[in-house]
């Protein structure tokens, strides 16, 4: 690291301790040129990117808003409470690791489908239909096609836009 006073290319770490609670490393340098001495501190970057809308709005990641997302899709679904603590974690610390400052919501998105899809594949549908409604109906109905081929079960379900999705295949 340069030295903050002369410019020097280099400083020595000449003492490096935790802070008390073990979440910062604090390093005491010196410039061996002008031989001033400094602190730094080492902290994990935890920060989550904002989450940007349509529209080009930005708001604060809400993990509370990702976890309802969850459970309205889950509802009813024969899912332990745990497995879907895990999703969401999964989904925060992917965020968390992308290092970026902020990320489409759509990727929001795709990573909440990634997690219904190993949970629940009916829930899985019930998002998917939600959320890729206004986005890309295209994409959706081959996405439907494509559970309809590996998951027979899903003929029993309900929804408006697989309906749709079958009428727009056959015409
Ligand atoms: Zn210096």
């Amino acid at each position: 690291m340069h030295c903050p006073f002369c410019q020097h290319e280099d400083t020595r770490v000449i003492d490096s301790r935790l802070t008390e609670d073990g979440g910062t490393v604090r390093r005491r340098r010196e410039c061996p040129q002008c031989s001033e001495r400094f602190n730094t501190f080492e902290t994990a970057e935890l920060k989550l990117p904002a989450i940007v809308k349509s529209g080009d709005r930005r708001e604060p990641f809400d993990e509370h808003k990702l976890r309802v997302g969850f459970e309205r899709a889950l509802q009813k679904r024969p899912v332990a409470s745990d497995a879907v603590d895990g999703a969401v974690r999964a989904v925060v610390n992917d965020l968390r690791r992308c290092g970026e400052r902020e990320v489409p919501s759509r990727q929001v998105g795709e990573l909440v489908m990634r997690e219904l899809k190993a949970l629940d594949q009916v829930a899985y549908v019930r998002f998917a239909s939600v959320y890729r409604r206004f986005e890309d109906v295209h994409a959706f109905r081959e996405e439907i096609e494509k559970l309809e081929r590996d998951l027979p079960s899903l003929e029993g379900l309900q929804l408006p836009l697989l309906d749709a999705a079958r009428r727009g295949r056959k015409s």
